[in-house]
């Protein structure tokens, strides 16, 4: 194992247990090589366990801070099944089996996001430590839950970051498995409605499953109403405004075959009753630039509004720009929706805080000249729980306004 030595006066983050070390901090490393690390202080007090790598974008990532841990492969077994043992409450319930098992390092598991689909388990892989050390986490995830397969996917956006290869991994029964033809959508369900992800493809592990609360909170609202739902992907807020008694939705998305599966999701609700019959007519899907499409929707035309977009800024150097974006984004919602109407409005970047996106909603009221009202405050789902000593780990920041 290494030992890694902190520079005097560098050590409070670590020591406050934030997971991310960066070298400014490193005051000195064994020998050579990546994997365990002991972490110490330049006195040889002991502050945690981590994995050392030097190619990675966070040199050193920590995993405990508890001394009678070992530093070994049972250390990632172990939190592997603390991680899962803390959904307990979600096996259990009735009407959803989509939830997420491992949210990276707020689980101490970094660039792990792991997601259940009924029988299947989904990985999307955005580290070194968590490409090196699958075969572990895949392994323990078997023995806890027996899922039919586990598939690991590479996040695009840290596959160069972090210098790891694109790939698709699969495993069954523990191991890892060669898979070949075409294998069936996983099918779920979430709140009550019934959903389909396709094997690796789709956006993150085919679903985004930190909205669940916050398609419930919006269905409250949709009785009657007509709806713009913005950045739609394949429809979760669009199925909850129709079960919520929408007149109409109209659901906007750049994805064509988001949108398909979308139309197809509607059918498959009808077939099951969870939506009212005729839903299917309700729906207009448009294939387009939703930052494009605002500007020209007519004045008044909508009473509710769900404004979900990509996250805008991916690193602290973009935050100015993507905060104007948000901005625009929401202050042409608010001009143009109906008087007394509702938007349901989200920022899943990580780099913004609640603050400043609170602060960019006040900016945009202030603009568009409207009295606005915060009628409810959103985040993620609690399965995708939120460190304090990791603030990183809140990203996913929402509120229903009403525009008086
Ligand atoms: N509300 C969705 C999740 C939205 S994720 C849900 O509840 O499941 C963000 C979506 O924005 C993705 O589907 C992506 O395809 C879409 N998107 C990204 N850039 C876009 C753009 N410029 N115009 C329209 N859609 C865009």
């Amino acid at each position: 194992m290494l030992t890694i030595r902190l520079k005097d006066g560098k050590d409070k983050a670590a020591r406050r247990h934030h997971p991310w070390v960066f070298y400014g901090a490193i005051d000195s490393i064994s020998e050579d090589g990546k994997g365990f690390a002991e972490v110490l202080s330049t006195d040889d007090s002991f502050i945690a366990y981590g994995w050392y790598d030097a190619k990675s974008h966070i040199p050193l990532h920590l995993l405990s801070w508890n001394r009678n841990d070992k530093a070994d492969e049972s250390l990632i077994r172990k939190l592997t099944r603390e991680s899962i043992a803390r959904r307990k409450a979600f096996f259990s319930l009735p009407d959803t089996t989509a939830f997420r098992l491992i949210h990276g390092d707020a689980d101490n598991l970094p660039g792990v996001a792991a997601d259940a689909y009924g029988k299947e388990i989904r990985i999307i892989v955005s580290s070194r430590f968590a490409d090196d050390n699958l075969h572990i986490i895949a392994e323990e995830m078997n023995s806890c839950l027996h899922p039919s397969i586990i598939e690991a996917v590479t996040d695009k956006q840290f596959s160069s970051l972090e210098g790891i290869s694109e790939r698709i991994r699969h495993f069954r029964d523990g191991k890892e498995a060669k898979e070949e033809g075409t294998r069936e959508n996983a099918r779920f369900i979430e709140s009550g409605i019934w959903y389909e992800a396709a094997p690796g493809k789709g956006q993150k592990s085919g679903f985004y499953c930190d909205q669940r609360d916050n398609r419930n909170a919006i269905e409250r609202y949709a009785e009657g109403k007509t709806v713009l739902d913005l950045f739609s992907y394949t429809g979760g807020f669009t199925l909850h405004a129709l079960r919520g008694g929408a007149l109409s939705v109209d659901s906007v998305d750049s994805s064509e075959s988001a949108l398909r599966h979308l139309l197809f999701q509607i059918h498959l609700n009808e077939d099951k009753g969870t939506i009212p019959q005729g839903s299917r007519e309700r729906v207009t899907i448009t294939d387009t630039n939703a930052f494009e499409h605002i500007r020209g929707v007519e004045d008044g035309k909508y009473d509710m509004m769900i404004l979900d977009p990509p996250k805008l800024a991916k690193t602290k150097g973009n935050l100015e720009n993507a905060m104007k974006a948000y901005k625009d984004l929401n202050r042409i919602a608010m001009m143009k929706i109906k008087k007394g109407g509702i938007i349901a409005t989200f920022s899943c970047s990580g780099a913004l805080t609640r603050e400043d996106f609170r602060k960019v909603l006040e900016w945009a009221a202030a603009d568009a000249h409207k009295d606005v009202e915060i009628l409810r405050t959103l985040s993620q789902g609690e399965d995708h729980p939120v460190r304090l000593a990791f603030p990183e780990s809140e990203y996913l920041k929402g509120y229903i306004l009403r525009v008086l």
